[in-house]
């Protein structure tokens, strides 16, 4: 039985892991590729999974995308457009993986998808969720960072508008997105290969056991929700004049206060961070988004909380 307050959701039954989103974050591109040949080790008694390579010839050619990032195209906008030889490639994956894993917000939707990704960022282990209100993902988040080292796993809250994106992972009831780094662009490494899998298997034993009829009781999940982006100081005709100040190279997590280095100019002057009370940056420096004017995203710490949760038996 259930305890009084505890949210009965329907079981797991689908789950989509995405990798290779972005064609040169390759933790993802490689485990998705060897999941594909045997899924063994993903594979649950209670649940289908499909592992799925979603921009197939932005992974050919090692780079992020080939007419426009598939990570910011899950749109409604996108989602209807007519099809036509000129639809920019990942418009028409977009719609594909919305056909396949969607429709997104149908009762046809795959219950969970995780996406695989990597930073150039010192983010370490982070995973990414879109709201504080989805007890199952909270849970299951909850779950994973005390199974892993205490400590070495940060979530990032994406509920803001200012710094929200069509991401495809999106298209499934329930989404994780797993950002792990730092990592070059085109390069794979062990390590962060080997913390993306322990991410992934935790992530799908814990709905295993949920799917089986534990009940997991109320938590709270401390957070970082970003809030807003900082861009890097440009001239008039958009070129960077200053890069990342030394001391905030490598600070993702950590406290930056009004007053503390931000930037450096080419001549060597500091320019200090003007905000109004400290905060907590993240994707300091990340490859990624200079294109996005994005030296940084600013966040606050918060704790969400989760009623309890269990399997109905319907
Ligand atoms: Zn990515």
């Amino acid at each position: 039985m259930a305890s009084a307050g505890a949210a009965c959701l329907p079981a797991v039954r689908r789950i989509a892991i995405f990798g290779g989103t972005h064609g040169n974050e390759l933790s993802g591109v490689f485990l998705v590729r060897h999941w594909l040949k045997d899924r063994t080790e993903i594979q649950r008694s209670t649940f289908e999974v499909q592992p799925f390579l979603s921009n197939p010839a932005a992974v050919l050619r090692c780079s992020r995308y080939v007419d426009c990032d598939l990570n910011r195209a899950f749109t409604a906008e996108n989602l209807s457009m007519p099809q036509s030889d000129s639809m920019p490639y990942e418009v028409k994956l977009v719609q594909e993986i919305n056909r396949v894993f969607g429709p997104k917000d149908s009762e046809n939707a795959y219950d969970l998808a995780l996406d695989l990704h990597n930073t150039t960022s010192n983010m370490g282990n982070c995973l990414i969720v879109k709201t504080s209100k989805d007890d199952f993902t909270i849970q299951m988040i909850h779950y994973i960072k005390n199974t892993l080292t205490p400590g070495n796993c940060n979530v990032l809250l994406l509920d803001n508008p200012a710094v929200q994106y069509g991401a495809i992972r999106t298209v499934a009831k329930h989404s994780l997105g797993l950002e792990i780094g730092p990592q070059p662009q085109g390069v794979v490494r062990a390590n962060i290969l080997e913390n993306m899998r322990k991410l992934v298997n935790t992530a799908l034993d814990f709905t295993h056991c949920y799917n089986e009829g534990k009940e997991f009781p109320p938590c709270t999940l401390d957070v970082y929700r970003a809030f807003e982006k900082v861009n890097f100081p440009r001239d008039s005709e958009g070129q960077i004049t200053a890069i990342i100040h030394p001391e905030l190279q490598d600070g993702d997590w950590k406290q930056l206060k009004p007053g503390d280095p931000s930037f450096l100019t080419l001549d060597g002057k500091t320019i200090s961070y003007n905000g109004s009370s400290p905060v907590y940056p993240v994707f300091v420096n990340e490859a990624a988004y200079y294109e996005k004017e994005s030296a940084f995203l600013l966040t606050q710490k918060v704790t969400l909380k989760a009623q309890s949760v269990k399997v109905s038996k319907a």
